[in-house]
C-alpha cells in the first residue's frame, strides 16, 4: 500500500468513526423520545422523524460497512412509510404496523452498529494528480523499434521494451497505452490485467500491430480486449491519431468535475474522498442555498443530488437548476435511497437524467460517475468541437481568445497567440486525394495536442488553419516551441495516392499583451503568418509593430 492509499484509508476510517458516533447518539435520542410507543402512544411528528432517520441509515450504512444495519433500517422504513402518506388514519394505521416485532427490531439497531467487523473499501485507485499531457506509450516487442522511432516526432513519451513482458514490471504504471504484436496479445493482455489489479488501476488500452486482418483474426483480438489493430506496413499518422483519441478519453475520464449536494455530511465526505481518489475534482455542498453560485463558478460536468434534504427536495432543486437555460443540458443525477421504481421515474420526469440508489459500493460509485462524466463530456464536445480534429471549433476558439484577453488585461501575464496554416495544402489534396489531406490536418492537430500544455487552447480556425493560445508563455518561448513543432511536423511521413509525402506548416505569432482588442492580436498573427509565407514557409514569424522579424 502506498502512503497515499494509507492516508485515504485513514481518512475513510475516521469518517466511519464519526458515522458510528453520530448514529449512536441519534438512535439513543430517538429511542428515548419514542419510549411511550410501547404503550401505543404515537405522535405523528415522531413517526416522521423516525422515518427520516431510518431513511438516512438505509442509504448510508452500507457505505460505511454496516450492511445489516442498512437492511434492517430499510425494512423498518418501508414498514412505517404508509403511516406518513395516510394522514387521515395515522394513529390507527400506526397502531397496526408499529407492533412488538417492529419495536424489537428498532431496539436492535444500535447493536448492529457495534457488531460490524471493520472492512474498508478497496477503491479503484488512480493518480490524484492531473496526468502530464504527454501520452506515455509502452512499445513491446523487438520488431517494433522502427515503429517506436516513427512515433517519436509526435511528442509521445515512448518506452521501448524488448525483454519478455513479464520482466517489464517496472514500466507498466508509467504507460498510458500499450502497443504490441498481435501474435503476442494473449501474453500482453494477461500481464496488463495482472499489473492493473496489483496497482488497483484500470488496465491500459492495447493497440496491436499485425499482418492478419481477416475477420477471424480481428474477432480473436476483440475477444482478448484489444483496442485497435494496425496492419503492416503501419500507417503511422492513423496510429498516432488513434493514440491521441485514446489518451484524450483517458484525460477526460480523469479530469471531470463533480458537484455533490447531500445533507448527510459523513456520507458526502466519504463520496468525496472516494471520487477524489479516482481522480475526479469534487465540490461538496451540504446546503442548497449556494447551488446556483457554485454551478456558475465551479462549472461541473455532472451534479449528484440527494433527493431528501429536509426542508428541501432534490427533485425541486433539479427543476430549479433547469430554470436557467444555461444548465438545460447539465447532467443531474439523483443520489437517493428511494427504491420505489415509480417514485424514481416520476422524480426523473422532473428534470434529472439518472438515478443512483443508495447504498452504493465505492467501486460502483466510481464506475457510474466515470461513465456519466464521460458521456457528459462527449455531448459537450459535440457542441463545441470540430468534428475532424476534436479541437475547439471556430467560434469556441474565438470565445477562448476573448476570455484570455480579459485575463491578460487583468493580470498582465505574457500570453502568446499563434496562427498556423499548412503550406501548399491545395496541392496536397490535388496530388494525394482529399482523404490524405484530412489525415494531414488530423496529424497536425494531434502533434499540437501532444506538444502544448493542458492549459493552452487549441482550435481549428478554418479549413487548414489553426489557432493556439498559450497563457503564461512569452513570445520567445513560444517561438522556440513552434519552431520545434515545424521541424517535427515536416518529419512526419504521410501516405497518399502517389506514395509517401511530407507537408510543412507556417506559423505567425503575436503577444496578446500589446493589443487593446483581441481581434487586433488575431490580425497581427495573420500578418506575421503572411510574412512567413513570403519568406519561404515552413517556419515561424513573430509580429512586431515596427516591422516583422523572424
Ligand atoms: P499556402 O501555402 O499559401 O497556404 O497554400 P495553400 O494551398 O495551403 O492555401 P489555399 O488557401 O489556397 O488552399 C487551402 C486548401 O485547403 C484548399 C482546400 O481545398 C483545403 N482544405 C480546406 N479544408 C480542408 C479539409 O477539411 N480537408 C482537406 N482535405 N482539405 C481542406
Ligand atoms: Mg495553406
Ligand atoms: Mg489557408
Amino acid at each position: 500500500m502506498t502512503s497515499k492509499e494509507a492516508a485515504l484509508d485513514n481518512r475513510l476510517a475516521l469518517l466511519k468513526v464519526r458515522f458510528i458516533e453520530r448514529t449512536t447518539t441519534q438512535l439513543a435520542a430517538m429511542l428515548e423520545q419514542i419510549a411511550d410507543w410501547q404503550e401505543g402512544d404515537f405522535v405523528y411528528d415522531d413517526i416522521k422523524s423516525l422515518y427520516q432517520l431510518l431513511h438516512r441509515l438505509a442509504g448510508s450504512s452500507g457505505t460505511f460497512g454496516f450492511n445489516q444495519l442498512g437492511q434492517q433500517a430499510r425494512h423498518l422504513e418501508l414498514t412505517i412509510k404508509p403511516v406518513l402518506s395516510d394522514s387521515a388514519h395515522t394513529m390507527a394505521l400506526a397502531a397496526r404496523v408499529i407492533d412488538a416485532d417492529f419495536l424489537a427490531r428498532l431496539h436492535q439497531l444500535p447493536n448492529l452498529l457495534q457488531d460490524n467487523t471493520p472492512q474498508l473499501a478497496a477503491i479503484a485507485q488512480t493518480p490524484t494528480s492531473v496526468p502530464p499531457h504527454k501520452t506515455r506509450l509502452l512499445v513491446i516487442g523487438d520488431t517494433l523499434s522502427e515503429l517506436a522511432a516513427a512515433l517519436a516526432p509526435y511528442g509521445f513519451n515512448i518506452q521501448y521494451c524488448t525483454q519478455p513482458i513479464t520482466e517489464c514490471e517496472l514500466c507498466w504504471h508509467q504507460a498510458d497505452i500499450i502497443i504490441g504484436q498481435a501474435r503476442e496479445l494473449t501474453a500482453i493482455a494477461a500481464w496488463n490485467d495482472t499489473q492493473a489489479r496489483r496497482h488497483q488501476q484500470q488496465s491500459a488500452p492495447i493497440l496491436c500491430i499485425g499482418v492478419d486482418d481477416s475477420f477471424a483474426a480481428r474477432y480473436a483480438l476483440a475477444a482478448q480486449g484489444a483496442n485497435g489493430l494496425f496492419t503492416q506496413p503501419v500507417d503511422i499518422p492513423r496510429l498516432a491519431e488513434r493514440i491521441e483519441q485514446l489518451s484524450r478519453e483517458q484525460r477526460e475520464l480523469q479530469t471531470s468535475k463533480v458537484l455533490l449536494l447531500d445533507d448527510d455530511r459523513e456520507l458526502a465526505e466519504h463520496y468525496r474522498l472516494v471520487l477524489t481518489a479516482a481522480g475526479k475534482e469534487v465540490r461538496v455542498m451540504a446546503h442548497p442555498e449556494g447551488l446556483l453560485a457554485a454551478l456558475a463558478e465551479f462549472r461541473p460536468d455532472i451534479v449528484l443530488l440527494d433527493v431528501h434534504m429536509p426542508p428541501y427536495s432534490g427533485v425541486t432543486l433539479a427543476r430549479m437548476i433547469r430554470l436557467e437555460p444555461e444548465w438545460l443540458s447539465l447532467p443531474i443525477i439523483y443520489l437517493s435511497s428511494e427504491q420505489d421504481r415509480d417514485q424514481q421515474i416520476s422524480a426523473l420526469a422532473q428534470g434529472a437524467d439518472e438515478f443512483i440508489t443508495k447504498p452504493i459500493s465505492d467501486q460502483q460509485l466510481v464506475r457510474t460517475v466515470r461513465t456519466l462524466c464521460y458521456r457528459a463530456r462527449q455531448v459537450a464536445k459535440l457542441v463545441s468541437c470540430d468534428g475532424l480534429t476534436g479541437l475547439l471549433n471556430h467560434s469556441n476558439i474565438k470565445q477562448a481568445l476573448l476570455h484570455e484577453h480579459v485575463r491578460v488585461q487583468r493580470y498582465g501575464h505574457s500570453t502568446t497567440l499563434a496562427m498556423l496554416d499548412l503550406d501548399y495544402f491545395k496541392q496536397v489534396n490535388d496530388r494525394h486525394g482529399h482523404a490524405a489531406g484530412d489525415q494531414v490536418i488530423k496529424a497536425l492537430a494531434n502533434l499540437l495536442q501532444q506538444r502544448l500544455r493542458n492549459s493552452d487552447h487549441l482550435g481549428r480556425y478554418g479549413g487548414e488553419e489553426f489557432v493556439a493560445i498559450l497563457p503564461d508563455c512569452d513570445i520567445k518561448q513560444a517561438f522556440q516551441m513552434f519552431n520545434a513543432i515545424c521541424h517535427h511536423f515536416s518529419a512526419l511521413t504521410f501516405n497518399g495516392k502517389d506514395g509517401e509525402f511530407h507537408v510543412t506548416v507556417s506559423i505567425g505569432l503575436a503577444e496578446l499583451n500589446g493589443f487593446v482588442l483581441a481581434e487586433q492580436a488575431l490580425h497581427a498573427t495573420d500578418e506575421a503568418l503572411y510574412q512567413r509565407k513570403h519568406q519561404g514557409r515552413n517556419g515561424v514569424n513573430c509580429y512586431s509593430p515596427t516591422g516583422h522579424k523572424e
